[in-house]
């Protein structure tokens, strides 16, 4: 490449420098580009993460002791009723289970206060079990109907 002229040497020149300066706006674009995807995210969602978990790990006891106080309301009537309460009525479930089947005799349940058996009585819908001692419980009935089958506690 001897036999340049100067026209020669400043086309180069120029075409040199336009070289150069695509070459750098390229590399300019090739970073910018680079940087986008560089720019890494992650930190952030394992602080999202972290702050969900802790957020989660705080309301677990709350829903713990949520589900162990308050089960789904198993009865109507009062809402406060002590052990042996709570084991007649799952009793009345019981029976009424039985009595779901066909089968009526219920000599096996008895009341956990005192062992009396429930009374059974036959309506025209069906049946009505009643606890024997609903005053000792703190209620004038504690009955469940095959009609309207959730146990029933009148005050
Ligand atoms: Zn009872």
């Amino acid at each position: 490449m001897d036999d340049h002229n100067d026209k020669d040497d400043v086309q180069d020149d120029v075409q040199d420098a336009i070289a150069e300066f695509a070459k750098d706006e390229a590399e300019r674009d090739r970073r910018k580009q680079e940087k986008k995807p560089k720019k890494d995210r992650r930190p952030i969602y394992y602080a999202i993460i972290a702050v969900c978990i802790v957020i989660i790990a705080i309301q677990i006891p709350k829903i713990v002791s949520l589900s162990k106080q308050e089960p789904k309301p198993n009865r109507l009537g009062a809402t406060q009723t002590d052990e042996l309460t709570d084991a007649c009525i799952n009793n009345l479930w019981a029976i009424l289970q039985t009595l779901q089947l066909k089968e009526t005799d219920i000599s096996e349940y008895s009341c956990p206060l005192n062992k009396k058996p429930y009374i059974l009585t036959k309506n025209k819908d069906g049946y009505t079990v009643e606890c024997p001692n609903a005053t000792l419980h703190g209620f004038s009935h504690v009955r469940i109907t095959t009609s309207k089958p959730i146990p029933e506690l009148i005050p």
